[in-house]
């Protein structure tokens, strides 16, 4: 029975319906009925062509379902149990990397609509190992984005050593930004906010930032030097970093997270003075995505969306490109 997708044949085209025969059931995969699945931004780089040109692409990796047809090995996972399944979908399990549960920096991951078709879709065939049970709390609705902004934001947050009694700044209030605000506030830590939006200063606070910077304003930037431990930076285009590293105190980090197409240009005396590092996240190991579920479900982080019927694909695609989806869309099944 061939699965029913909508495909990116050619790059800014309109998706058009597509039917595939899925691959053959492996040994540890499993086969989930998609209810929803969330837009992000690099689907729009995958159907743009940014990334490659192995079109057909079946976009789509923030993916809720149930689980309707498991393989042979797969003991972890119950026919009907709700999963979900992000960018990654595969590693080698093997190498140093995903020996020491670093999955997500293996040399070899397979990206879920990447190497293969993705979530806008009816149903998708996945390693069982890349499909993580939702917890009970967790609505499909608000979970399919954790599952790739989510992680994204968490991780860092998580494992690169920040504390409760750290500073943090979050850079831009979109569908990763607004999850980071939530993941550092209820980790302990003091958040601002920073937005080239004024208006976006309420609901900032609403997601427990208690600063806000409008990073237009030379002033407000330049008062909130060496006041922070770690920047998140969730924008895709560049920015002053001389001016953000400034704000850093001394062994500071500035991660990115968002897909900056341009080279960043960063004098060496910004990093030197006060020890600060730049660093980049790339989502999350298997065991951080099972623990950022279960810290979403314990403290109420709550992704905010809109959904949409996932036949109308298309304009979905068009409110994310045009920034008008606040703050997370998600596609949903019939
Ligand atoms: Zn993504
Ligand atoms: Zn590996």
């Amino acid at each position: 029975m061939p699965y029913h997708a909508y495909a990116g044949h050619q790059a800014h085209q309109p998706l058009e319906p597509f039917a595939y025969d899925p691959p053959p059931l492996g040994e540890y995969d499993v086969e989930i009925k998609i209810s929803h699945c969330g837009i992000c931004h690099s689907d729009i780089h995958i159907l743009d062509g940014d990334w490659g040109d192995n079109f057909p692409y079946v976009a789509g990796h923030e993916i809720i379902g149930t689980v309707t047809q498991r393989g042979a090995l797969v003991t972890h996972l119950q026919i009907g149990e709700r999963v979900g399944v992000g960018w990654q979908s595969g590693s080698c399990m093997t190498c140093e990397w995903c020996v020491r549960g670093e999955t997500n920096v293996c040399r070899h991951m397979i990206a879920t609509c990447q190497d293969r078709f993705g979530g806008f879709a009816d149903f998708i065939r996945t390693d069982s190992r890349y499909a993580f049970p939702i917890p009970e709390k967790l609505t499909s609705e608000n979970a399919a984005p954790l599952l790739c902004a989510g992680i994204t934001v968490y991780s860092p947050l998580a494992t690169f050593g920040v504390r409760s009694s750290d500073r943090v700044g979050v850079i831009g209030i979109g569908g990763l930004g607004h999850l980071g605000i939530q993941f550092a506030h209820k980790m302990g830590c003091e958040v601002t906010a920073f937005s080239t939006s004024p208006d976006k200063e309420a609901e900032a606070k609403s997601f427990g930032a208690t600063r806000f910077i409008h990073s237009k304003d030379n002033d407000q930037l330049r008062a909130g030097r060496n006041s922070l431990d770690f920047i998140l930076c969730t924008v895709n285009v560049n920015l002053d970093w001389r001016a953000y590293l400034r704000l850093l105190r001394p062994n500071g980090q500035l991660c990115i997270v968002g897909a900056i197409p341009d080279d960043m240009m960063i004098p060496a005396g910004a990093l030197i003075s006060g020890q600060k590092s730049i660093r980049g996240g790339s989502i999350g190991s298997r065991a951080t995505m099972t623990e950022m579920l279960a810290f979403a479900a314990h403290h109420g982080v709550v992704a905010q969306t809109e959904t949409m019927p996932m036949h109308k694909v298309n304009e979905a695609l068009q409110k994310v490109r045009d920034n008008k989806a606040r703050y997370r869309m998600v596609l949903v099944n019939d």
